[in-house]
């Protein structure tokens, strides 16, 4: 084990509590931390550059002569610099400067900047380099290293970084065994993990700056390789430990689930038979089982979900259906309580609101067996509740959970040893390369097929300034008995502020559209007037609801068939496409109107186009991971994905396949370097994911 580096961070010189608590917030707690705390970026003040060659944009040393300087008087008040060599000039532009300063620059000084290179509108120039004057041009000097800049938290300074970093790598020196044979680093010059964190601290001149700090340079790429590694052999640890585990096999349904079919009114899907085959060939297993349901809005999770309900109850086995929040839970029970009770099965229902006698009557029939189905919210698994025999857990909207409130459900059901098999259900469309990676300790089944009849929403981007149009839309549409949602999404990063948005298009819209039942919804509003207000929606009584992005999460509303969002320019693609998903539910066309505000910047475009073109959630998913990073679309720590230091899915998906092709080598040729790896990149409890 890399014994030095477990140590706190409080064994370097200069780090008491009050830095200790500082360096925490940036999640730093032991050396090994800061070993791993890589530089955003590097100065080169390694060289000089000639003028003639400096490029906007870039950051350079140059030694030139003053030629001219002066005060401007423009807009803003600004000491403008004429600095040259023998291959050209640049103006150094100060706003900020003193009688003194702009004495001293005097004609024919020598002076050395280093600063930002921009084009501004007399050439190029740098604003507040930092710079200082030479006695000739010789004297100029220049670092021996490349300079690190460190990603920073308030009150920690770049020296403090570079001092920090500076103690972390020499105690670690020749401490941090290889754990990677060189049969596996082949792609990144053999790099040792050493040898790589040394050089991207303290890079030696000549380096190549154009991959270094962007994630390309061999060094980083090997770091996130064996991260992802360290990752994806804690997941596939995560299996074996389940699949040492024992569940009750649970064979697919022969009775319950044909009958209900015939009482559908719909043929399934053909993705939706494949993935119910494929839920069923893990059900029967003696072993506890893990998939996540993966498809679409709309695509229809709930019957698959049903066919799993009632394959556990023709087992013998109860199982429970959890949703995130009261209202979907709600639309579980409705629809699922529906079909069951065809079958004369009632389910029974668990919520945080229930009055405590029904509660202790809801759990006095699940402790019995005699209910075999319970739906509901968390209030599933708090600690009163006792299952007789749990077999199948399904989690809807699972991102919308924490992995501990997941894991809580399940423990429920080890009575006399026995896992229930989990399934979960997810309406985030993740890229398929991704998902082998991000859950890997997962079967994944993808519900990729629509049912036949839906009509895509058609999309219309459109700029604020034609309001108005869009109310006449509005106003023709609910004329027609039909419903429209109206988003405003944050404008700052300020729930309150959106909450404002909101509500003052509520009233614009209410003295515009006189005649219309408006409502409003926004994230300040108590949960149970929430659901009354969609309850509302959903029934017909209110024609608009406007509403931040809160309604994001699956509601269905299938009357609703206009979708308005302002200010689309501001939302990712994976929230656009989930925000339009909550229309085109029935079979009526349905139209998302996107609103933008100009001048739209260049990746807002391509969102904005991409909406237009596509309805398809995995082509957007898709395209989202390349215009911005895996972030978003993942959400929070929640989603049971790994937490990366240093990879980054989106920059390094090159590394993906090698990663998992890796993963199985190593396993079968050198499986005792696997938990030194987990041990040394993986968290414990945070990283992750799906026990
Ligand atoms: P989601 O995957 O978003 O949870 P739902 O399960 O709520 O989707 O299904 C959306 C709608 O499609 C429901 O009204 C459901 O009854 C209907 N549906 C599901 N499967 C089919 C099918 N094969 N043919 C026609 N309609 C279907
Ligand atoms: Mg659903």
């Amino acid at each position: 084990m890399d014994t030095a580096v477990q140590e706190s961070v409080r064994v370097l010189k200069g780090v008491g509590p009050q830095l200790a608590e500082k360096l925490g917030r940036l999640g730093i707690e032991d050396v090994a931390d800061v070993l791993f705390h890589l530089p955003l970026r590097y100065q080169d003040r390694t060289r000089c550059s000639a003028i003639g060659e400096l490029r906007p944009g870039t950051e350079a040393l140059i030694v030139g002569r003053v030629e001219a300087s002066g005060v401007r008087y423009g807009r803003r008040r600004s000491l403008m610099t004429v600095i040259s060599d023998d291959t050209g000039r640049i103006t150094m532009r100060q706003f900020h400067f003193s009688q003194s300063q702009s004495r001293g620059l005097s004609r024919d000084r020598f002076i050395q900047c280093y600063g930002e290179v921009r084009s501004g509108p007399a050439g190029l120039e740098m604003v507040h380099p930092e710079y200082r004057f030479l006695e000739d041009r010789e004297e100029a000097s220049v670092e021996a290293a490349l300079t690190p800049v460190y990603p920073t938290t308030e009150g920690v300074g770049q020296r403090r970084w570079r001092d920090l970093t500076d103690q972390a790598l020499s105690l670690c020196k020749g401490s941090i065994p290889e754990l990677l044979k060189d049969e596996y680093l082949a792609d990144f010059g053999e790099l040792s993990l050493s040898d790589a964190l040394m050089l991207l601290h303290r890079p030696p001149p000549g380096v190549d700056l154009d991959t270094l700090g962007r994630g390309t340079h061999p060094a980083e790429r090997r770091l996130a390789f064996e991260e992802m590694l360290a990752h994806q052999l804690a997941m596939r640890e995560r299996r074996q430990r389940r699949d040492s585990k024992s569940a009750v096999p649970i064979p697919l349904s022969r009775e319950l689930w044909p009958r209900l079919q015939e009482q559908l009114g719909f043929t399934l899907t053909g993705a939706q038979q494949r993935c119910i085959d494929e839920i069923g060939s893990n059900l029967g297993r003696a072993t506890p089982s893990l998939r996540l349901l993966q498809g679409d809005v709309g695509c229809g999770k709930t019957v698959v979900a049903a066919a799993a309900v009632l394959a556990a109850v023709e087992a013998g086995q109860q199982a429970v259906v959890m949703a995130p929040t009261e209202l979907l839970a709600e639309q579980h029970l409705s629809v699922l309580g529906n079909w069951f009770a065809q079958l004369g099965l009632e389910p029974v229902w668990l919520s945080g609101r229930m009055g405590q006698r029904d509660r202790q009557a809801a759990c006095a029939r699940l402790a019995s067996g005699e209910a075999r189905i319970a739906i509901g919210t968390h209030a599933l698994f708090q600690d009163d509740v006792a299952y007789q025999q749990l077999g199948l857990v399904v989690v809807d909207e699972q991102h919308r959970f924490g992995v501990a409130q997941r894991l809580a459900l399940r423990n429920k059901g080890q009575t006399d040893g026995h896992v229930p098999h989990q399934l979960i259900m997810s309406a985030t469309p993740i890229p398929r390369s991704l998902t082998m990676v991000m859950y890997a300790d997962m079967d994944i089944s993808i519900i990729d097929e629509m049912p036949p009849g839906r009509q895509p929403v058609e999309t219309v981007v459109l700029p604020n300034t034609r309001r108005e149009d869009v109310q006449e839309r509005i106003r023709e549409a609910c004329a027609r008995q039909r419903r429209a949602y109206w988003v405003c999404p944050l404008i700052e990063e300020s729930d309150v502020l959106a909450a404002q948005a909101a509500t003052s298009r509520a009233e614009a819209l209410k003295s515009e559209l006189p005649e219309l039942r408006i409502a409003l919804l926004h994230g300040k509003i108590v949960p149970a007037e929430k659901d009354k207000i969609m309850s509302a929606f959903r029934s017909g009584e209110v024609d608009v609801l406007v509403a931040t992005t809160v309604i994001e999460v699956g509601v269905d509303v299938p009357e609703a068939s206009l979708m308005v969002i302002e200010n689309a320019e501001r939302l990712g693609l994976s929230q656009l496409h989930q925000l339009r998903g909550r229309v085109g539910r029935g079979d009526r066309q349905s139209v998302c109107l996107l609103m933008y505000q100009a001048p739209l910047g260049n990746m807002a475009k391509e969102r904005l186009a991409t909406m237009r073109q596509t309805t398809d959630g995995f082509a957007i998913a898709q395209k989202d991971l390349e215009l911005r990073g895996p972030g978003e679309l993942l959400g929070t720590r929640q989603s049971g994905a790994p937490q990366f230091r240093i990879a980054d899915l989106a920059r390094d998906r090159a590394l993906l396949t090698a990663v998992q092709y890796t993963a199985d080598k190593l396993l079968r040729d050198h499986p005792d370097s696997a938990a030194p790896l987990v041990a040394r990149w993986v968290r414990a409890g945070l990283a992750f994911s799906h026990a």
